[in-house]
């Protein structure tokens, strides 16, 4: 049973009156009480999120980071120790040796040229010569006859299936219609998983059976897309295979298969877990061999990844970062901002 918890309160006869609205007044009044209702209602059934960025999500990337980076200011001057400090700060951030030296080796020429003295103007030096080399344009491309088809690869627990369900939900926000491709056929639950994402953006979704061939799934949820107009496919891949064929060789096969439908591959993107650092490269190389990789997907950058990945990945494998994961809900992915993630490792505060 249901009390009124002001039931009692007031005897019935008491009415509260209050000085007279004109009907005008009084209509007003009532439609914005119903618009203050309305909005209410939203916050109650969705929580008002923070927008995920790089400065509020970089947690153990900018913590590694900054200590370095607070010592280095703190010199009155730029000596052996600040480059040896330099140096380490973007090993322990996971740049890889390599690319931290090419990096170092710029911003020494730099500071020569510009006669720099000062820890600060050093720093300074280092982040333009660091966005420099991360710029770069984060589109994803479309094809001029619909359906653009872009396919998800990467090995198991990267957060493929994720990423390609926050992208379907920012593509049918802006208006696009979606298919999702449940080409991963061989890990038990990954199409129900997709299927969650695809109804909770109003996606279509096309699965085969479970160990089916991924290769005729994706074909056939391009054919699909191609009879309804749709805008994009976005198409699961296997991340490992229970049967012995080869996890390159099947995806090659699934690149040729998709190139052959009623669609054109516009996107390879390469799922890969920052938290796995240098061993992601690894993968990185193995894929790239395989398909035509046209860009990164970086995920799980906030959490306990050291983020130098970025750099490691544009250096040694010539590949733009265009999509970062900062969390597991549909909203926490963004496009790679080179300027946003310089001065988010940066910061200081
Ligand atoms: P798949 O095997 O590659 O399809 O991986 P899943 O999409 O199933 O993701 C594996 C796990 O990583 C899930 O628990 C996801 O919620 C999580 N995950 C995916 N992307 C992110 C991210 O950007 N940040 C965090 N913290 N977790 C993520």
């Amino acid at each position: 049973e249901i009390v009124d918890p002001m039931s009692g309160i007031l005897p019935p006869e008491v009415v509260i009156t209050g000085p007279e609205l004109t009907p005008e007044e009084e209509a007003a009044n009532i439609a914005a009480a119903e618009a203050a209702e309305l909005e209410g209602e939203d916050d109650l059934l969705e929580e008002p999120v923070p927008r995920a960025t790089f400065r509020a999500r970089l947690s153990r990337a900018r913590s590694t980071f900054s200590g370095y980076v607070g010592s280095i200011l703190s010199r009155s001057e730029i000596d052996s120790d600040t480059w040896d400090e330099l140096e380490e700060a973007l090993i322990r951030a996971d740049v890889g040796i390599g690319p931290a030296t090419e990096l170092l080796d710029s911003v020494r020429a730099t500071v020569k040229e510009r006669g720099i003295t000062t820890p600060v103007d050093l720093i300074a030096a280092v982040k333009d010569e660091m966005k420099a080399r991360l710029a770069g344009s984060v589109e994803l491309a479309r094809a001029e006859k619909s359906p653009s088809v872009w396919l998800f690869v990467g090995v198991n627990g990267v957060g493929k299936t994720t990423t390609i369900g926050k992208v379907g939900k920012r593509l049918t926000d802006s208006g696009s219609s979606v298919v999702m491709a449940a080409g991963d056929t061989f890990r038990a639950a990954a199409a129900e998983q997709l299927g969650t994402w695809a109804d909770r953006c109003g996606a279509d979704l096309v699965r085969g059976a479970e160990g089916g061939d991924p290769s005729s799934i994706i074909f056939d949820a391009i054919a699909s897309a191609a009879a309804k107009g749709a805008d994009v496919v976005l198409a699961d891949t296997a991340g490992r295979l229970h049967t012995k064929t080869n996890l390159m060789e099947e995806l090659a096969k699934v690149r040729r298969v998709a190139d052959k439908g009623d669609g054109t591959v516009t996107e390879v993107l390469l799922v890969l877990d920052a938290t796995t650092g240098q061993n992601g490269l690894q993968q990185a190389r193995q894929f790239t061999e395989a398909t035509d990789v046209t860009g990164v997907v970086l995920t799980k950058l906030d959490g306990s990844a050291k983020g130098g990945i970025v750099f490691a990945i544009r250096s040694e494998l010539g590949m733009p970062v265009k999509l970062v994961g900062l969390g597991e809900s549909a909203d926490d992915l963004v496009d790679f901002d080179a300027d946003e993630f310089v001065d988010a490792l940066f910061d200081q505060e």
